[in-house]
């Protein structure tokens, strides 16, 4: 589904995952899990592209739910996989989750509903990345879209949004999402559910990164897009 100027959003369950486009050319931001592979190979076909076409793989941060088919995507690409360089470590090992928080909550029906989407998934045959570039706060990236980083840690400490200024749209990764991951509801941004984030505090200071951006569409690693003015949104947060 394209859901903004170039960009397409791909909903696999309540994981988002995105396809840009530039002059022919691809950057795939965050990869799901890793039998989301089949619906990019579907997805490209639908939009007239391959593999081939991609040329750069960029991770908001490091959660298993969003670097699934990287490292077979990497492969098959010839591409490289971008991270934060505070994430880098956590790329390169398997599995990372915050785990705990998960399980331990995963009496609630619709979390249970995304680990059991998870496991039907791969989560238990996630493919080690074997190697990835990084890339440091405000850094323009040479890549399809130019995206510009905004480092805006505490769900992780390498979490950060792309912002595309001349699509006027920022992916966001989980530094804002628009479901609420225990209950399943649609919900305006907000931050991912407390105990899924390394540091809140830290989550909360980083909002203050995003205020100047205005008007802009909002693409999360989960929920539906949100267009509207940023600063009155986090206002709300
Ligand atoms: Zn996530």
């Amino acid at each position: 589904m394209q859901v903004a100027s170039g960009i397409h959003q791909f909903q696999t369950g309540d994981f988002n995952w995105y396809v840009v486009e530039a002059h022919g050319r691809l950057t795939v931001v965050d990869c799901g899990w890793p039998r989301h592979y089949r619906a990019l190979l579907d997805g490209l076909e639908a939009m007239g592209r391959s593999v081939a076409d991609v040329e750069a793989i960029l991770l908001t941060h490091a959660h298993a739910d969003h670097t699934g088919f990287a490292e077979r995507l990497r492969k098959e690409a010839q591409a490289p996989v971008w991270v934060h360089e505070d994430d880098h470590g956590m790329a390169l090992r398997r599995g990372q989750l915050p785990w705990f928080a998960l399980v331990s909550r995963s009496w609630h029906p619709h979390l249970f509903g995304m680990l059991l989407h998870g496991a039907l998934n791969g989560v238990f045959n996630l493919p080690r990345i074997t190697e990835a570039k990084t890339f440091a706060d405000g850094q323009t990236l040479d890549v399809p879209g130019r995206p510009v980083v905004i480092h805006t840690p505490g769900h992780t400490p390498g979490q950060v949004s792309f912002h595309f200024p001349d699509r006027n749209t920022l992916i966001c990764g989980d530094t804002l999402v628009t479901l609420e991951l225990l209950s399943g509801k649609a919900v305006t941004p907000q931050l991912a559910y407390e105990a899924l984030n390394a540091n809140g505090e830290t989550s909360r200071r980083s909002l203050d990164k995003l205020r100047h951006l205005g008007e802009i569409t909002l693409l999360p690693g989960h929920g539906k897009p949100w267009t509207g003015h940023l600063a009155e949104a986090l206002a709300e947060v």
